[in-house]
This record gives structure tokens, sequence and C-alpha cells, in this order.
């Protein structure tokens, strides 16, 4: 059996806890890797390798580090098939779609390879007299970023190229479900020339989180993942004195109004809802049917979701894969079977599928669900599988009220040819991400991702700008140089002169 190790200052390092926890091909249900779980000590050996490895780096010259991240760049593109094979390895997704996963994490590498322009900081000349003042931004130290399952490879890459281009170093710990495509991108960087304790990867559960929230040279915590654990990284690491940025799950609705193109708005629901076995947290949960128009939309949605073909990720034929574990599977099933006694209508029932020759897969069939009380507990809670709910309102007012409602405000959806409508719906929605007649606005790299409400806790979104800011701080600089005509005492408070 393959064991994933750790990754600290610049070499694998094999995990010494004793501890290992198990990772499974969901096509296959096998398990096929063991992964170290660190220990308190293997984790203080990571931030020690990044605090030794900041005293350098963080006074590298930009010069030096885009040079290493274009490299990185090139090296990443070339492997693109090789990380995403062990994405679909791990995860269960689809091949077409774990290559999308390495693409977007990639944006975020090229985003990096311009720090130069973000970090050029901001200057004015003769203030007062002779007097100048810069603004710089300099980087934290040794950060810690922590990731879930579901986008093993890109949601690292939302973090680690901005801060190390910043001038950080930085200790990630992955989901432990599926650790492979981490430590493949820390070796890609040190083969790119990045110098060894720049990143490191360490495994593990919840010790190894807790002791980077804790760590005394830990500057700032990124965390991507459920919302009581975000809740959780957000107050454990604040109360220890770090800047969080902690993204937390969701529930996006998508908003069809009665002028929409309605099979437009079925692809998009069906490709939003069940893409990634509905594992991503920008996917469409809940469909919200305006005026009327819920009988045509659904009979559309039931006809597209029915051709969708489900098998191993590894089959190019395939368009959607296994759930992540078994439990996971399970609990996603027992949202489906409940639907009907809490008042929803079940069209398609996705419980009980398998796949013939991988029959202790993960599998799970697709749902829909149609007239779903907002009472239901498969429209309240983040079922995070290929279940979509349906939810009928008689005006836009109230389709925005029952969207405002949720305490999510990750992503969220408008489908109209009324641009008026839309306008409107972009003011008046509360979500950090609003696509118009777009189901899925994951915001290009040189924007910001981040949500509202329950869906991220701290002040930053990830990466864009926002994550310049999150991975530096500021520091503004007067200069005065010595003229004989500025002497003397003055003990009032200094003002423009
Ligand atoms: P998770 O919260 O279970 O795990 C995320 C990370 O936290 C993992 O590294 C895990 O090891 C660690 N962790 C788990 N329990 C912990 C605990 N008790 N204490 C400390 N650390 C702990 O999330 P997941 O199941 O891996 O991922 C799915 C969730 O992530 C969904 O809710 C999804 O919406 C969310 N997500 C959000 C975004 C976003 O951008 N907002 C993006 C991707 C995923």
């Amino acid at each position: 059996m393959k064991t994933v190790n750790h990754w600290i200052d610049g070499k694998s390092v094999e995990g010494g806890s004793g501890t290992y926890g198990p990772v499974t091909d969901p096509a296959t249900g096998a398990v096929t890797t063991r992964v170290a779980f660190a220990s308190v000590e293997e984790v203080d050996a990571a931030v020690a390798a990044a605090k030794a490895a900041y005293a350098t780096w963080g006074g590298s010259s930009l010069a030096a580090r885009t040079s290493v991240l274009f490299r990185y760049r090139a090296l990443l593109d070339a492997h693109r098939d090789e990380v995403a094979a062990l994405i679909t390895a791990e995860h269960g997704k689809v091949h077409s779609d774990a290559l999308g996963e390495v693409a977007r994490g990639l944006e975020i590498v090229e985003l990096a390879c311009g720090i130069t322009t973000q970090l050029k900081g901001e200057l004015s000349t003769q203030v007062a007299s002779r007097v100048d003042v810069a603004s710089i931004r300099q980087p934290l130290g040794v950060v810690a970023g922590i990731t879930p399952f579901n986008f093993p490879a890109m949601v690292p890459m939302w973090m680690f190229p901005l801060a190390i281009a910043c001038g950080n170093t930085f200790v990630l710990k992955p989901s432990e479900k599926d650790p492979s495509p981490a430590i493949r991108l820390a070796e890609l960087a040190a083969e790119a020339g990045l110098p060894d304790g720049v990143l490191n990867v360490v495994n593990g559960d919840r010790t190894a989180v807790d002791r980077l929230l804790e760590h005394p040279d830990v500057a700032a915590v990124s965390f991507v993942g459920s919302t009581p654990i975000a809740r959780h990284i957000h107050t454990t690491a604040t109360a220890h004195g770090k800047r969080v940025q902690a993204l937390g799950g969701a529930k996006n609705h998508m908003l069809v109004l009665p002028d929409a193109d309605l099979d437009a708005a079925a692809d998009a629901a069906v490709s939003a809802a069940y893409g990634s076995a509905g594992e991503r947290c920008m996917a469409i949960s809940a469909v919200v049917a305006v005026g009327g128009t819920g009988d045509e939309l659904v009979a559309k949605i039931r006809e597209r979701a029915e051709k969708i073909k489900i098998g191993p990720g590894d089959d190019p034929t395939s368009e959607m894969g296994p759930l992540i574990t078994k439990a996971h599977r399970d609990k996603v099933a027992s949202y489906v079977h409940d639907a009907a006694a809490q008042g929803a209508e079940v069209v398609l029932d996705g419980t009980g599928f398998t796949v013939a020759g991988y029959e202790d897969g993960h599998w799970i069939g697709l749902s829909l669900l149609d007239k779903v009380p907002t009472t239901a507990d498969a429209y309240r809670d983040e079922i995070f599988g290929p279940v979509l709910c349906v939810l009928r309102v008689a005006t836009y007012e109230e389709g925005v009220a029952l969207i405002n409602a949720s305490p999510w405000g990750n992503g969220t959806a408008v489908f109209t040819r009324d641009g008026g409508a839309a306008r409107r719906f972009q003011l008046e929605v509360e979500a950090g991400m609003v696509g118009v007649n777009v189901p899925i606005p994951v915001p290009v790299g040189y924007h910001s991702f981040g949500g509202w409400k329950h869906s991220l806790f701290g002040d930053h979104h990830i990466y864009g700008n926002d994550g310049v800011h999150f991975y530096t701080r500021g520091k503004v600089v007067t200069t005065r140089w010595p003229d004989p005509a500025d002497g003397g005492v003055d003990l009032g408070f200094p003002h423009h002169r």
C-alpha cells in the first residue's frame, strides 16, 4: 500500500506519530493508501523549517521569487494530467473536471507571477516641507493553510502561491481524505527551485490543525472547509492573535425569472448542481422558480439529468463520479429518503444506484426534489451531493427574500433576459459572488473569491487583491532628510507645514 508522508524543509519526511488514516479510491471503495497523521512535534518541525526559511525568503528580491514562480507555472502546466489523475484517484471526480480544477489553480500561480505589480507601493512627495510619505506592504512571516477534500489541488493553490510570492513561508495541512495532490504540488515547487522550507506540507487531522492554530510562530491562517470548522478555526486562531480568513460551506440559489431562456437555465442548473457530484462549495443546490416557470423548468431539468452518465472518474465517458466516502454517500441518501415525509415531491431518486463492476464504489445517482418547503432538511442543510432542490415562489421579491433568509451567502445566480431585474438582483441579493446567467460565478484569479454570512469568517476574501492584502501588512514611512532650516524643538502635534 502507498504511504503519503509529510513534506518538510524541502524533503519527504516519514510520519513518526505511528498514526495513519486510510485513503480510499471512491470508485472501487478500496483503501489504496495510508496517510501519516502529524503529531504536535511534527507540526512544530514544519513551522520551525518555515520560520528558518523566512529569514532569507522574506527579504529575497521580487525577481528571485517570480523567477521560481514562472518555472513552477511551466512545470505545473506540463504535469496537468498527472496532478488531475491523482485528484481522480483519491477524490473520484472525472478527469476532465480534475483538469479544470488544476487550470483554476494555475490561474493563481499566474497571478503570483505578476506579484511585482501588486506589491508596488505608493509614494507621496512633499507632503510637508521636504517630507515624503511611502506606503509599503511587507510579508507576515509563517502562514498556515488548511484545505478541504473537494478541491485537493485548486484550494491549496488559492493560498500558497500568493502567500510565498508576497515573501511569506507556508505550512499546508491538506485534507486527509485526498492528500496526494498537495504533496505533488510541493515536490514540483522544489523542482522549480523554491528554497527548502518555504513550502511545507503536514498531513493529519485535528491534532495537526489545532497545533497550527495555537503555534506562536504562525502569523496567519487561511482555511477553506465546512462552516462549523471554519467558525472553530476563526475563533481559535484569532484568540491566539492570528490574522484569519476562514471560508465555510454554502447553499447556493439560482433564481429563474419567468422571462428566462428555460433551456439555458435547465442546462445551467444540471451542470452546476450535479458537476463533481455536487461536491462543490459553489454548486447550485437550490433552484428558485418564479411565477409559474416551475413545471416546465423541472421537466427540462429532469430530462437532462436522466441522461448523465455516472461512472469511474478515469473512464472518459463518465460525466459524474462517486462521492468521497461511503458514510458521506449514506448521509446524502438520507436527505432524499426523508424528503417526501418533509413535504417535497421526489422527481428523481438517485439512491440505491450502483455501477456494474464497481459495486463497492461510493455511488449515488442524481436526485431532483420539487416543491421543497424551506423547513425540509434537504433545503436547510448543505447536502454536498447530487441532490437539487426546486422551490417555487410567485414573485421576484419573494425569491430574493427567500435567498436572503439563508444563513449562507457564498454564490448565487439569476437567470433572466431582463437587464433591469438582473441589475436589481446584483444590488439586493446577500451573497459574495453573483452570476447573471452564469450558474457558478467563481471569480477569475485577479478578482477575489469569498462569500458572506456563514460562508466566510474574517475580513478578507481569498486570492486577487484581497489575497495580497491578507498575506501582507501595511507600513507607512514618513521621511525628511536633515536640513539646517528644519532645526529646533517643537512639542506640538506634527501637522503639515
Ligand atoms: P471539513 O471542514 O470537514 O475539513 C476541512 C479541513 O479541516 C480538513 O483539512 C480537515 O482535516 C480539517 N478539519 C476537519 N475537522 C476538523 C476539526 N474538528 N478541527 C480542526 N480541523 C478539522 O470540510 P471538507 O468536508 O473537507 O470539505 C467540504 C466543505 O468545504 C463543504 O462544506 C464545502 O462547502 C466547503 N468548501 C468551501 C469552499 C469555499 O470557498 N467557501 C470551498 C471548498 C469547500
